[in-house]
């Protein structure tokens, strides 16, 4: 779908919402085009703004800064409803913005196995059919699993089993390296048009060195998060303080809503133990970062 369709079609689902004021929380790829949006949507006699924070994921509702800013809508664009329920201040509409993949240049010939498992980011589950007629054509099997997200990978897990490597079809490998499974999974970057094989080896290395790291510290940040969907996702945060503290550990709770290296660096703490988005463990970090997850691993002998 291109993006005046895209608009359109949120103009009437806020027109049938009968909001008067509305939030728009936009991924950061399309804050870019927030102008746009917005004098599109008031040919249609919409009232809105936008929310300028940064939005990682359906996990992230700016619901309370839209009551704040006087409106009974917040509008989701982006991502669909996440997959943990929680309570808003104002009623939330999710509208995943469909862009069409563009993989007509791509060479899937690194692609060695026979049975292909496809998932995808939101944005582009729409045309997973055109990719498995494709992948079809050349000979493969293909079957479709559906979105993925980097904390949750239930589309693919449940086709494990049909299929001998996955493909994953968006851009960056930040949804692909949540892929739980063994087998071979490559990566159709749709900003490219380039097929590669994953290769966790440098993320793996990194989550061991953090891990081996933590095995000499003595104090612990465990980090809690604000966002609605990330609170306590990985772990109960007040279960891995009490961990700690069993294992002789001093360890203390810190919240915050966006949880950034630069805004941990006033601690004395030797360790960070991160409860919130797995994903996090991707950004650099001053100090050894675990996920909740992993905390059994730093006491392993
Ligand atoms: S991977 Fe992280 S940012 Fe994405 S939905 Fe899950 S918690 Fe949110």
């Amino acid at each position: 779908m291109n993006k005046p369709e895209n608009i359109s079609k949120l103009a009437i689902e806020i027109k049938s919402s009968g909001a008067k004021k509305v939030l728009l929380q936009l991924p950061e790829g399309l804050k870019f085009d927030a102008a746009d949006i917005l004098s599109e949507l008031k040919k249609h006699d919409i009232d809105a703004i936008v929310s300028g924070g940064a939005t990682y994921g359906a996990c992230d509702i700016k619901d309370k800064e839209a009551k704040q800013a006087g409106c009974d809508l917040l509008v989701h664009v982006g991502h669909n409803k996440f997959y943990k329920d929680f309570d808003t201040e104002v009623p939330v509409v999710y509208f995943p913005w469909s862009v069409d993949m563009d993989f007509d240049n791509a060479d899937f010939s690194v692609i060695a196995e026979k049975r292909i498992g496809l998932v995808t980011s939101i944005q582009h589950a729409g045309s997973l059919g055109s990719l498995k007629k494709m992948l079809e054509d050349s000979g493969k099997e293909a079957v479709i699993g559906g979105q993925i997200l980097g904390c949750s990978c239930a589309a693919a897990d449940k086709i494990d089993e049909r299929v001998d490597a996955f493909l994953f079809a968006g851009s960056g490998d930040f949804n692909s390296l949540a892929l739980k499974t063994e087998k071979p999974i490559y990566i159709l970057n749709t900003e490219k048009e380039i097929v590669e094989k994953l290769d966790k080896t440098q993320f793996e290395k990194r989550r061991y060195a953090s891990i081996f790291n933590a095995q000499n510290a003595k104090t612990f940040a465990v980090l809690l998060s604000t966002k609605k969907g990330q609170k306590n996702l990985m772990g109960n945060a007040n279960d891995i303080v009490e961990y700690l503290k069993r294992r002789d550990k001093k360890a203390f709770i810190i919240v915050m809503d966006d949880v950034t290296d630069n805004d941990l660096k006033g601690l004395k703490v030797d360790a960070f133990v991160n409860t919130a988005c797995p994903r996090l463990m991707d950004d650099t970090w001053s100090k050894p970062f675990i996920n909740a997850n992993d905390i059994e691993k730093v006491f392993e002998e």
